[in-house]
């Protein structure tokens, strides 16, 4: 069995790209489509979900810059057009889901910091991820900084 779609979940940090070059190395090795994406987190999450102001405008702009940002990012990957580039604006296991789905991908993969102890029990995107997706999931061993 191979893989037809791998969707490769980004943060947009240096420390993401052997991630996609992971992902890049096996959708190549499968012949598959590979899609990129990155999730725009709400402001008023950082915050703990209720701010008093209307966030809007500031939101706005949070999108736009997270639009060139991921440009910037992918530009490394000339061979990823701008329609297997996606931005969405939420909670990031529910978008990178929901994504997965309509795109009808396959594999989705993931940086994982292999986190253990109180980091682990904190949560991470990487766990988040796999509980309820609708494919795989692959998460790659992400390097600490040295
Ligand atoms: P974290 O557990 O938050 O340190 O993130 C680990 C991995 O989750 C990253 O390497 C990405 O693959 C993915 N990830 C984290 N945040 C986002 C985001 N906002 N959008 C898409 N993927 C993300």
């Amino acid at each position: 069995m191979t893989y037809q779609h791998i969707l490769v979940a980004v943060d947009l940090t240096e420390e993401c790209h052997p991630v996609v070059i992971r992902a890049q190395a096996l959708a190549n090795s499968c012949q598959a489509r590979l899609s990129l994406v990155h999730i725009v987190e709400p402001m008023a999450m950082a915050f703990g979900g209720d701010v008093p102001m209307d966030l809007s405008m500031l939101q706005q702009q949070q999108f736009e810059q997270a639009r060139e940002r991921l440009n910037t990012f992918a530009g490394r990957y000339p061979e990823l057009t701008a329609d297997q580039r996606h931005l969405a604006y939420g909670q990031p296991r529910q978008e990178i889901h929901r994504l997965a789905t309509e795109q009808g991908c396959d594999l989705i993969v993931v940086g994982s910091h292999g986190r253990h102890g109180l980091a682990l029990l904190l949560g991470s995107t990487a766990n988040d991820v796999l509980h309820g997706a609708p494919c795989d999931v692959l998460a790659v061993r992400l390097k600490k900084p040295e």
